[in-house]
């Protein structure tokens, strides 16, 4: 350690924590970062091979309707243009994502948005009663063909049950867009870091003291060192599970490399039918096109059960864990020293742009006078 006290101890280093980090030292704190792997970054983090930045966690495609939060991002690091416009693959046949034209083409040949509306119409089903399960909610929505073609089969990879078994809830609405348009975000700012994620992190970090290997849980004597402490790791490890373990849905990515310049032609590939075991397909080179690479990487991503060995990915927002949830958040209200924040702190999906938010938001919160 460079110091003997710090102004924050600030546990992980994923987007959350940088930014917090970043704010607090361009205010003139000290801060030492805590983080359990073996490099910064957290699900943001890019392994670089071939000259090609991997998404080692997952592919991550910035996008927002801030302004704000777009130049705060450009200003650190320079951003690629990059518009997502994944494919399905539904037992070797494609369609265009979102569901738009384009799709509805090629599922019907439909030509006009009248037609496309009339077949979706056609084809949903009319209950009397709210449904029961996501099946019924699906079917009820979006319509036979759209539901068991794109929907149904992926979902079910990712959730590990059927979709009759689901509740109705995890699906709350499916939307259309009636023109040709494959743009997978409407929000007008979109890109992804020239060079990979780590330089918009390697610039939030800069002249800051990070630890790695370190895990705070088995270290907790780091926290003497600091006068606040920003945990942003699972907050019912934090308490050492002592009220139940929150439920979470992993992924397992398999990364193979091809002697090919180009794999599947698109960076981002949704495999919808039930045959093929993964649900997405991620060709990394895509996000940041260049020439003269004559290799590629692909990850496949099989989505698989939560255990504490496994990484922590989406929070599975029902009763049993919302009510778990809240009891910790209570009890980590009763500790004076402790802010919580990021994804796994709050138990939340949060897209990178709302985590830049809500760290901002925190740091005016607890130093509004700089
Ligand atoms: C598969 C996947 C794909 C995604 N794709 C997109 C996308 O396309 N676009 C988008 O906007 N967002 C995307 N996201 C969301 C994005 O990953 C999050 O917004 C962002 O990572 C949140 O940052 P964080 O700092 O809260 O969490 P994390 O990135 O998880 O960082 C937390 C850090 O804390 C460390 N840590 C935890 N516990 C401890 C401990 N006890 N001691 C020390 N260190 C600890 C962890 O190792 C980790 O590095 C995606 C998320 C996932 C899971």
């Amino acid at each position: 350690m460079n110091k003997q006290h710090y102004d924050f101890l600030i546990v992980g280093s994923g987007l959350y924590g940088s930014v917090f980090a970043h704010e607090a030292m361009k205010r003139g704190k000290s801060v030492l970062v805590v983080e359990k792997r073996p490099h910064k970054g957290g699900n943001l983090y890019c392994l670089e091979r071939d000259g090609i930045q991997i998404h080692y966690y997952g592919a991550h495609i910035f996008h927002t309707k801030s302004k704000a939060i777009w130049d705060y991002c450009n200003e650190l690091s320079e951003f690629a243009f990059y518009i997502n416009s994944p494919v399905a693959n539904f037992n070797g046949r494609l369609y265009n994502l979102p569901f738009n034209m384009n799709t509805f083409y090629q599922l019907w040949g439909t030509v006009t948005p009248a037609q496309a509306m009339e077949k979706i119409e056609s084809q949903r089903l009319k209950l009397n009663r709210d449904p029961e399960n996501l099946e019924e909610q699906g079917l009820c929505l979006a319509g036979k063909d759209i539901f068991d073609t794109l929907i149904k089969g992926y979902t079910e990879k990712q959730w590990g049950r059927p979709c009759s078994a689901l509740p109705p809830s995890i699906l709350k609405r499916v939307p259309f867009r009636f023109r040709y348009d494959n743009n997978y975000f409407n929000d007008p700012y979109q890109g992804i870091p020239k060079g990979g994620y780590n330089t918009l992190i390697d610039a939030l970090l800069d002249g800051a003291e990070v630890l790695l290997n370190t895990d705070f849980n088995e270290n907790r004597q780091l926290a003497d060192l600091a006068d606040k402490v920003l945990y942003t790791g699972t907050i019912d490890s934090y308490f050492d599970f002592s009220e139940g373990e929150l439920n979470y849905r992993s992924e397992r990515f398999e990364l193979v490399r091809y002697d090919e310049e180009n794999h599947q032609g698109v960076a981002v590939m949704n495999y919808t039918d039930t045959k093929t075991p993964y649900t997405r397909a991620i060709e990394h080179k895509h996000f940041e096109p260049k020439d003269g690479i004559n290799a590629t990487w692909v990850s496949y991503e099989y989505p698989m059960e939560y255990s504490k060995s496994a990484e922590p990915y989406y929070p599975v927002n029902d009763q049993r864990n919302t009510r778990l949830y809240e009891t910790y958040k209570a009890m980590a209200q009763k500790e004076e020293k402790l802010l919580l924040g990021g994804r796994l702190a709050q138990y939340s999906y949060f897209d990178m742009d709302k985590t830049v938010e809500a760290a901002l938001k925190l740091v005016q919160q607890v130093m509004p006078e700089a």
